[in-house]
């Protein structure tokens, strides 16, 4: 098999006939955040010279992933005295192209999976044959979209829309704190901001909860959350810091300000996964379907990694751990298949013996 790579990876191309006649790449990995560059440090590592699409700017989807749009990250190990996203995926993406992982700052547009090598189309380049195949594209916290709420989510003002990666952060302790939503996610997120806020108030567009009413109930009995039902958030003011919401009665318009010290937004995620256009098995809500704790996909060959496959963990350190097992899976499959230098492991097991099931809190209450 020719291993060889292409000499101009991003020269424009006329179409599908230029990727048929072009060298396959070992290892494509598509995407930017955690996940692919943890994918392209081990890829790298053995030897199997990974190619990363890492993407463009599209309104909040930025090469780098979610954590360009984050200031201080306490949880992710190995930095004591605090990084921020932009530096913590600078960092990772350094440390891929120090052992030699290549970089197309494009987005992959389409793909064919029903062919062997892959085709990978890029939105200007030629499209790329692949051997193997890691998809670690992420998924998009869901924003109001108000303008002030990404000015100071992107700031470090006191906006964002994970709980569990910013509540414990020392500007949201004993303070008013607003979380919007009204399904599992925003009572998670509420539930979880008891330990810190002073008070937590939901601010829901309707007048019942789309939750579950397990997790519901167990929110809206706490002593310290309060809810503000048929309300939506039509502004967030402050300058450096949040200050406060405007507000309006979705039933009625009449408008209302409230004062608080960190806003969160839970109104769902959606997994960057249409560009695979059904081509690989996806659950209901449009993740990766990857068999248990492992990244295989429904097809062999392409592997995936990171918030793609992952509704219930979404934290940078679970997506670098799916991002390393998928390197190693492609490399151990290439290896099956008679690329590569990896021992030949019986990749059609699972391991023999699984982690328990994790349930949802919602379904062991
Ligand atoms: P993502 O970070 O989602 O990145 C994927 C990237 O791939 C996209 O941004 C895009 O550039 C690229 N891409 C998408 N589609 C394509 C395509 N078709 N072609 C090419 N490229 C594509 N986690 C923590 O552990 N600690 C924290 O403190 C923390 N804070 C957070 C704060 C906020 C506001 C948010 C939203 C999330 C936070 N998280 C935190 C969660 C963490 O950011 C995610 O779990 C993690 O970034 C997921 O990594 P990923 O590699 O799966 O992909
Ligand atoms: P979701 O169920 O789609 O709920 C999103 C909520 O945000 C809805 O209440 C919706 O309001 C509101 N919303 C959407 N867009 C909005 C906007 N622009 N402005 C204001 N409000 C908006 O999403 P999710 O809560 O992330 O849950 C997704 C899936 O994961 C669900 O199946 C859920 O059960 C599951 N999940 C389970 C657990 C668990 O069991 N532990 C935890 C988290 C998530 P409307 O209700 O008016 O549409």
């Amino acid at each position: 098999m020719n291993n060889s790579h292409p000499q101009s990876i991003t020269a424009a191309g006329s179409g599908l006939e230029d990727a048929i006649d072009t060298a396959p790449e070992t290892v494509a990995i598509i995407g930017s955040g955690p996940a692919a560059w943890t994918a392209a440090i081990y890829a790298a590592r053995a030897q199997l010279n990974p190619i990363v699409f890492e993407g463009e700017p599209v309104g909040t989807e930025l090469p780098g992933g979610q954590l360009m749009l984050t200031t201080e990250i306490e949880n992710f190990p190995g930095f004591p005295e605090q990084i921020t996203g932009p530096d913590l995926m600078d960092r990772m993406k350094a440390q891929a192209i120090r052992y030699g992982t290549r970089i197309v700052s494009e987005r992959i547009k389409s793909v064919d999976l029903s062919v062997h090598p892959f085709v990978l189309t890029p939105n200007y380049s030629a499209p790329v044959k692949a051997l193997s195949t890691i998809i670690a594209t992420g998924a998009m916290a869901k924003w109001i979209g108000l303008d002030n709420e990404l000015r100071l989510a992107k700031s470090g003002g006191g906006v964002s829309a994970c709980a569990v990666c910013d509540g414990a952060l020392p500007v949201f302790r004993n303070q008013v704190l607003a979380v919007v939503g009204g399904g599992d996610t925003a009572m998670e997120e509420a539930m979880y901001l008891t330990k810190f806020a002073s008070e937590v108030i939901i601010i829901h567009r309707r007048d019942s909860f789309r939750a579950s009413k397990t997790m519901a109930g167990r929110v809206l009995s706490h002593k310290n959350v309060r809810v503000l039902w048929n309300t939506a958030v039509t502004d967030v003011m402050g300058d450096d810091m949040i200050t406060g919401l405007k507000l309006e009665d979705t039933m009625t318009g009449a408008k209302s300000e409230v004062s608080v010290g960190g806003l969160f937004v839970a109104i769902g995620h959606v997994p960057n996964t249409a560009f695979l256009n059904g081509q690989l098995a996806l659950t209901d809500y449009k993740y990766i379907k990857v068999q248990s704790w492992r990244t295989v996909t429904s097809v062999p060959g392409v592997f995936a990694a990171g918030d793609v496959l992952d509704d219930y963990y979404r934290q940078a350190i679970t997506s670098a751990g799916t991002g390393c097992m998928a390197a190693l899976e492609a490399e151990r499959w290439l290896a099956h298949e008679g690329i590569g230098e990896s021992p030949v492991l019986d990749i059609t097991q699972p391991p023999q013996v699984l982690p328990p099931v994790i349930s949802c809190p919602s379904d062991v209450a």
